[in-house]
């Protein structure tokens, strides 16, 4: 296909979409799909400037729908120019100090000095709607959409019913204001699930949500939808002496108008940084945002830069990396845990992924293949579960399709896989000899959350292991000097940093302890559970169903599991042989007065300033406390740190007591301030 050819074909398809995006409110593709599409079409005809036509999409912006009366903007209203990474954020900074006439370092890549630096603002992108509302005399008079930016649709009666919109300003002033439509996420889900329990169509986000609510015909069903406004720009005349961006943002504010916040920064360093801490605490609230804009503050600036066709030169939107994707299934291998439990693990063509390159992800078990009608060359769509492991939670068919065959046997090993009544999954049964589960359960007994011996990289215990020099936790303690140097990477210094972790790991609490022991079912809370209750080892091997079975956090499986896994001689007898190696397990928790904090729960949200959260939890549960990741009504206290998320206004709501980092620290301490 030659070039003309591809760039009629993908204005066709972005022409398309945009229609379903902005006029019928139901999008066919993914965002980053059309983005990518986009951004193809612009940049063919950045190479190819005479092909450029005026009714180019990289020369407009949005669309507009018949349904409502159609107005002309007083001023035009633009779409954004995007930086999706840091490269391309400082390449816009570049652009800017040369357009304003400071010039960059090119050698260093950096900037003469701060004198030539120019302020920006930045302030989260909110996923929504762009509107924009007319104030005469501080009254309410008009509101459009923003439509092609010339013609925007009139939606005044259905924006009325927005609560977030002054019908009245706090001063008689004449004011254009533009901002961002949203439905906070907890409304859009309930909104989805009211249109299931109505079989009605559902939207596939809150911005085709807030999109669908306010451009409805009938102001009513507006008015039943919770919508809100965050107001990001402002027009005043030119007699209220307003020079910047942020005055006008300070001065929206004092007229009633709901804003969102800004950044000031000095440079593009700043925005690069408040770009990233920003791409994690965006997941704590509970509107979208699809991005940072950045902005040039000063007014005279921006009127130095103006606009291209569709976008101001003085502003560009850092897009948050897509936190789901679609890949190509390559491959599926099937890895072994240390419990035997087998998991299916795709093997993808590499995608970014909320900016990291993923090349692998958890297909849970085979059943969930059987779920999603997975096949070997299918386009999966990966999402990252919890944050942190990547997972498949759709395919779809392509020409490469073929099926996929589950294995019977165990790679490792060889025995045939069996499933175990009562639950999902299918395991390897071969505990004490499958080199896959002997690998699994040293490298945990190894790790950070466990005896956290440091030096044991994933190929070191391989090695040891086809030495045959481990095979259970207890062979650690025996390893030697001239055994560890027979590996390849293992040299003088770092065999004996090896033995001193080793030996320094032999001063252990029962809670650590038992969380190495990869007891089925037992996590690090249960761990500090049974060690809460049981002074030490000797007791807890004693311990029946029953015992287990009472105590407030082990359930009916992990009792029955810890009683198996003490009735098994094989683990006794590797617990003794590491006390006999000098392994010393001393319990925290044995001092009742240290338990004072027993039957309260602490949920902790925001930065603390003088401890991490996950310390302050630490110590919060050595004192007996919990520290649940949710505001619930038994929450005893909710400690606000800065940037606290929803859980605050959770916590107000129920009239849970609210502490601060001081008061925290106090209870901590037993009554003794800091
Ligand atoms: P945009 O959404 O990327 O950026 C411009 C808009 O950002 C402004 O109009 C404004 O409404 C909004 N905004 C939010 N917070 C702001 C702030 N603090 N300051 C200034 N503006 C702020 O541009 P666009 O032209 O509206 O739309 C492009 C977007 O729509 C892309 O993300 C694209 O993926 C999506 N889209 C998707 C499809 C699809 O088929 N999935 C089709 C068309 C467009």
């Amino acid at each position: 296909m030659d070039i003309q050819d591809r760039i009629l074909k993908l204005r066709k398809t972005i022409e398309l979409n945009a229609y379903k995006y902005y006029v019928e409110d139901n999008p066919i593709l993914e965002d980053y799909e059309y983005d990518a599409l986009f951004k193809e079409l612009k940049e063919l005809e950045e190479k190819n400037p005479h092909l450029i036509t005026d009714d180019s999409p990289t020369q407009r912006v949005g669309g507009i729908s018949e349904k409502f009366n159609q107005v002309a903007h007083k001023i035009r209203l633009y779409s954004l120019d995007n930086s999706n990474n840091s490269d391309e954020l400082k390449s816009w900074y570049n652009r800017v100090l040369k357009d304003v006439g400071e010039a960059p370092n090119a050698q260093l890549g950096l900037f003469q000095n701060n004198l030539g630096d120019i302020e920006l603002v930045s302030e989260l992108k909110i996923d929504g709607l762009a509107v924009s509302l007319t104030y005469e005399k501080g009254k309410f008079v008009q509101g459009l959409t923003r439509g092609d930016g010339v013609i925007g649709e009139d939606i005044t009666s259905n924006l009325k019913a927005i609560k977030a919109i002054p019908l009245k300003l706090f001063e008689e002033i004449d004011v254009e204001v533009r901002g961002e439509i949203y439905m906070p996420i907890s409304s859009f889900e309930k909104l989805n699930q009211r249109q299931i329990e109505n079989n009605q169509k559902t939207f596939a986000n809150p911005r085709n949500a807030a999109a669908g609510s306010i451009r409805q015909l009938d102001p009513s069903i507006t008015a039943s939808r919770d919508l809100s406004i965050f107001i990001y720009g402002a027009i005043f005349d030119k007699s209220a002496k307003i020079l910047s961006h942020s005055d006008a943002m300070d001065k929206c504010r004092e007229l009633g108008f709901k804003t969102n916040g800004y950044k000031k920064c000095a440079n593009i360093d700043e925005v690069i940084k408040y770009c990233s801490d920003m791409s994690e605490y965006r997941k704590t609230l509970n509107y979208a945002t699809d991005g940072v804009v950045i902005k040039v503050n000063s007014y005279a600036k921006q009127n130095e830069l103006g606009f291209t066709s569709r976008a101001p030169k003085w502003a560009t939107a850092f897009k948050f990396p897509p936190e789901e994707v679609w890949s190509e299934l390559l491959d599926v291998e099937f890895s072994i845990g240390r419990t035997g439990i087998v998991t299916p693990v795709a093997i993808l063509r590499p995608v970014n992924l909320s900016g990291s390159i993923v090349s692998r992800a958890s297909m849970y078990n085979f059943d969930e293949i059987h779920r999603l009608d997975i096949s070997l060359g299918d386009e999966v769509l990966i999402k990252k579960a919890a944050e942190i492991i990547p997972k498949v939670c759709k395919a779809r068919k392509t020409d490469k399709s073929r099926p996929l065959l589950l294995p019977e046997v165990c790679p490792s090993c060889g025995t045939k896989f069996i499933e175990i009544e009562g639950e999902v999954g299918i395991y390897c049964p071969n505990k004490q000899n499958c080199p896959a589960q002997i690998k699994g359960r040293l490298e945990y007994f190894v790790s950070k959350q466990a005896m956290d011996i440091d030096g044991f990289g994933d190929s070191i215990i391989e090695k040891l292991i086809e030495k045959k020099y481990i095979q259970k936790a207890s062979d650690i303690y025996k390893l030697t000097y001239e055994q560890l140097l027979t590996i390849e990477l293992i040299k003088d210094k770092s065999a004996n940093n090896i033995l001193n972790a080793i030996e320094a790991s032999k001063k252990v609490t029962l809670s650590k302890f038992l969380n190495a022991l990869g007891i089925r079912f037992v996590g690090k809370e249960s761990s500090d559970v049974l060690a809460q209750n049981f002074s030490d080892i000797d007791k807890l091997k004693k311990a029946t169903y029953d015992d287990l079975f009472s105590l407030e956090g082990i359930g009916d499986k992990m009792a029955a599991s810890i009683v198996s896994f003490f009735s098994n001689q094989d683990n006794i007898e590797m617990i003794d042989e590491m006390i006999q190696l000098g392994v010393k397990i001393t319990n925290k928790y044995t001092n009742a007065d240290i338990l004072r904090l027993k039957g309260q729960s602490f949920v902790i949200t925001g930065t603390l300033e003088s401890l991490s959260r996950d310390v302050a939890q630490a110590k919060l549960k050595e004192l007996g406390a919990k520290t649940p990741s949710s505001v619930s009504k038994n929450t005893t206290y909710v400690v606000i740190g800065e940037n606290p998320g929803s859980k605050a206004i959770k916590a107000k709501e129920l009239g849970i007591t609210i502490l601060n980092e001081k008061e925290l620290l106090k209870i901590i301490n037993g009554g003794n301030d800091v």
